[in-house]
């Protein structure tokens, strides 16, 4: 589960991909829902069997009292074994950390640009050998970015340096412009070019790189699969990329006779419209009155994808 801390930070870096919508403000979102509670950030957790957490933002650090009260709960109700690794910007010291044992296992660091070139000097470095020996795992984590190549002079010290392809984005259109960079093509969110910054780092065995279109695709479509598994009607019909395919009718009355020789589970009535398999809307059109369509959405009721009237 990613759990979106909160969306203020103190940096202002000039490629932050943070929406527009969550950006400075001081909420938190629990995958794509909006949480107030522990409690309520456990249940998506429930819903997607997530094995793990993400904590990040904004500026996770900025809240830590917050960051400890959902960490610990998530452990409580999950274990130990519930991996939970936490984003930051900053380089938390001795007592920062100390707060965070126990209850989170890996930081991961986002040292900024203007200081890759002089990374042994950084207060980041410091940061994450002290992380290590107080028994987290620790690394960096940032984006491809012209310079990268400076961070192997802290690999040694790291236990992985994962690389993350630009990411074009309407906040940072902008800034990318008036840097000569544009987006690799119209499907994905990767900037041109950014894997070359990379290239020497590429290959080393803490170096792990991310592709827009691995966390675009990849990431979510598994999410999207285990949150269907654990949502999806008996008459919902689950895709190989985790959406969920049902049939609707709108104002055909009652409930259609082809639909009470199905089990009772294979419906439902929702705000006054039938939900049912998405076949049986089609190719029993013609017995079913008032309007009706296939509807493809994400699962938990989420974003729907595609509507398909039925004649
Ligand atoms: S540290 Fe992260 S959240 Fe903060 S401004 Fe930079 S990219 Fe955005």
């Amino acid at each position: 589960m990613v759990l979106f801390i909160t969306g203020r930070c103190s940096r202002t870096c000039w490629y932050c991909p943070l929406s527009a919508q969550r950006k400075g403000r001081d909420d938190v979102y629990a995958n794509e829902k909006k949480v107030q509670t522990p409690g309520e950030a456990i249940s998506v957790a429930r819903t997607m069997d997530a094995l793990g957490t993400g904590v990040t933002g904004g500026e996770p650090l900025l809240v830590p009292g917050r960051v400890r009260e959902f960490c610990m709960e998530l452990k409580k109700e999950f274990g130990e074994e519930h991996h939970i690794h936490l984003y930051t910007g900053l380089a938390p010291g001795k007592d920062e950390l100390g707060a965070l044992c126990g209850l989170v296992d890996e930081i991961r660091m986002h040292p900024p640009q203007e200081e890759w070139h002089r990374i042994g000097e950084s207060a980041f470095l410091h940061s994450a050998t002290l992380a290590r020996e107080m028994g987290f795992s620790a690394g960096f984590e940032v984006p491809a970015l012209p310079g990268i190549e400076g961070l192997r002079d802290a690999l040694s010290a790291l236990d992985f340096l994962n690389i993350n392809e630009l990411e074009w984005g309407e906040t940072n259109a902008d800034a990318m412009r008036k840097r000569g960079m544009e987006p690799a093509d119209d499907l994905h969110n990767a900037v041109s070019g950014c894997r070359d910054w990379a290239a020497p780092l590429l290959g080393h065995p803490k170096v792990h790189w991310c592709s827009s279109q691995f966390k675009d695709s990849h990431q979510l479509r598994k999410r999207l699969i285990r949150v269907a598994r654990n949502t999806a009607r008996p008459f919902d019909h689950v895709t190989d990329d985790g959406t969920i395919i049902y049939g609707v009718i709108r104002g055909g009355g009652s409930i259609p006779e082809i639909l009470s020789r199905l089990d009772r589970e294979m419906y439902e009535v929702r705000d006054g419209e039938i939900e049912t398999l998405w076949w049986i809307v089609s190719e029993y059109s013609a017995e079913i009155g008032g309007e009706k369509c296939i509807i493809e959405r994400y699962p938990d009721r989420g974003i729907i994808v595609e509507v398909t009237p039925v004649p």
